[in-house]
């Protein structure tokens, strides 16, 4: 499970994050929408500790890290944190230089320190997983859009996180090639990987997400089960994001 509480976060005095609070039960799918600049992918990578808050407390499955202004968090606190996440870009970020088998590889090589059969062995599972053993030996200039996304999907999970990190993982891709990186999440989903994604996309949320946050100005003004927040939004900034989205 992810706990989040009472994160701050500011960029040269403007504070973005203005004390956040959330929790995503373990084995289920939190989906979190906002305007654009609301702070959705601030607050992912303040989940995984890319950026640091200045204040609050971030806990996932047994790891946390407490924050305080003036106080030095530990580094081997952060890094046993980190690696409990795993994280999906918009813009899928594979490596040019590595085929899409090596993508999935090089973390468990790099970080892990694995032995090349070990971690070829796990990447071809996983490959298999997303659809994608038969474009194994690809470079990614070579994929579409939606197949580099299921690859980066694949290499996110290859070090067996306890939580995927997911922004706006389908909002690259036209229509069509979103609905491959909808199933392929969808199926996750339904084997209960613990999910938080940032997402405009009205039906990966009203698919997968059990539960929905919706950021505004720096606060999660609204939260609930997903059929609630998108049936019968209660706050007006809620009820005009929703129907913006429809
Ligand atoms: P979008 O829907 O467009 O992706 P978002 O909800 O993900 O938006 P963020 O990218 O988290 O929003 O940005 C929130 C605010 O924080 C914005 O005003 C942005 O300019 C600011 N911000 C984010 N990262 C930084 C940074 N590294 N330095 C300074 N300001 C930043
Ligand atoms: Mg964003």
């Amino acid at each position: 499970m992810i706990a989040v509480e009472n994160i701050h976060k500011s960029f040269n005095g403007a504070e973005v994050l203005k004390g956040v609070s959330l929790t995503v039960p373990e084995g289920s799918v939190t989906a979190l929408i906002g305007p654009s600049g609301s702070g959705k992918s601030t607050l992912l990578r303040c989940v995984n500790l890319l950026e640091t808050p200045q204040s609050g407390r971030v806990r996932i499955d047994g790891a946390v890290v407490d924050f305080e202004p003036g106080r030095k968090v530990d580094r081997a606190d952060v890094l046993a944190l980190r690696r409990k996440t795993g994280m999906v870009f918009q813009n899928f970020q594979l490596f040019p230089h590595l085929t899409a088998l090596e993508n999935v590889m090089e973390g468990l090589l790099t970080v892990l320190k694995w032995s090349r059969q070990d971690a070829r062995r796990r990447a071809t599972e996983l490959l298999d997983k997303v659809g994608m053993s038969d474009k194994a030996d690809a470079w990614p200039a070579n994929l579409s859009g939606g197949q580099q996304q299921r690859v980066a999907i694949a290499r996110a999970l290859a070090p067996s996180p306890k939580v995927l990190l997911c922004d706006e993982p389908t909002s690259a891709l036209d229509p069509q090639l979103a609905g491959e990186v909808v199933e392929v999440l969808a199926q996750l989903a339904r084997e209960g990987t613990t999910m938080l994604m940032a997402t405009h996309d009205l039906r990966l949320a009203s698919t997968i997400a059990s539960n929905v946050l919706f950021l505004d100005g720096g606060n999660i003004v609204e939260s609930g089960p997903s059929a609630q927040v998108f049936g019968s939004p209660v706050d007006p900034r809620t009820k005009r994001f929703v129907s913006s989205l429809a």
